[in-house]
């Protein structure tokens, strides 16, 4: 086959121990995944469930880089969060059944313009520019699945080494399996997918020159700077 330009290079993340990285399909984000973010958010986590919205895939950013602060915004927010790799896709993939279809684990900066989701969500407008704008999506290394229990782990935050988010895994609305069998009902899931689980209370504003430093224990610390 032959192509009118070069065809774009595949994004992908590092994996611990590993040479091989895993190649990027897509970026699915859950939105209002934890009740304390919900809340700070002004919503009611028991009227509201959580929804989903994407990232491209080429918004990855690789952990330890030097990230250039978006245009367009003076309010960029962090929200940390674990981030799922599907190893396996499907459809209408059963809760029982959704660990299976999970390659690992990583940490990720849901990174938003807030200043734009904000009229976008008073006028009913797509989050496109708030949340899916050029490397709006940091993530570490991959821990592989069987190597890691995340069931009592913390997620957390610092900024300039003061800690701006902390919640706990256990505190999900939407579990891993549950999220996995909701959006396989959506949409065909597919190896290389990566799910953004939603993060806890604590979001706020980061500026140029800021270093953040985020993790979920028995994963790989996520750093980035803001230059
Ligand atoms: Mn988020």
């Amino acid at each position: 086959m032959s192509f009118v330009f070069p065809p774009p290079a595949t994004p992908s993340v590092a994996i611990v121990g590993r040479t091989e990285r895993f190649a990027v399909h897509r970026i699915y984000c859950v939105g209002r995944n934890y009740a304390a973010h919900a809340r700070e958010m002004g919503h009611d986590p028991k009227r509201e469930a959580p929804f989903f919205f994407t990232k491209p895939a080429d918004a990855v950013v690789a952990n330890d880089s030097q990230l250039p602060f978006p245009s367009r915004t003076t309010d960029l927010h962090h929200e940390i969060e674990l981030v799922v790799a599907l190893g396996i896709g499907g459809e209408n993939i059963g809760i029982s059944q959704a660990a299976s279809h999970i390659f690992g684990y990583a940490v990720g900066l849901d990174l938003t313009r807030r200043d734009l989701q904000a009229p976008a969500k008073e006028n009913g407008r797509p989050w496109d520019a708030a949340k899916g704008f050029d490397r709006s999506a940091p993530i570490s290394a991959i821990t592989p699945a069987d190597a890691v229990d995340l069931a009592d782990s913390r997620i957390w935050l610092k900024v300039n080494g003061e800690l701006r988010q902390q919640g706990a895994l256990a505190d999900m609305i939407w579990s891993v399996p549950e999220i996995i069998g909701e959006l396989s009902t959506l949409f065909e899931l597919a190896p290389g997918d990566l799910i953004f689980t939603g993060t806890p209370s604590g979001v706020g504003p980061i500026r140029s020159n800021d270093r953040l430093e985020g993790g979920v224990d028995g994963l790989d610390t996520l750093r980035v700077t803001l230059i």
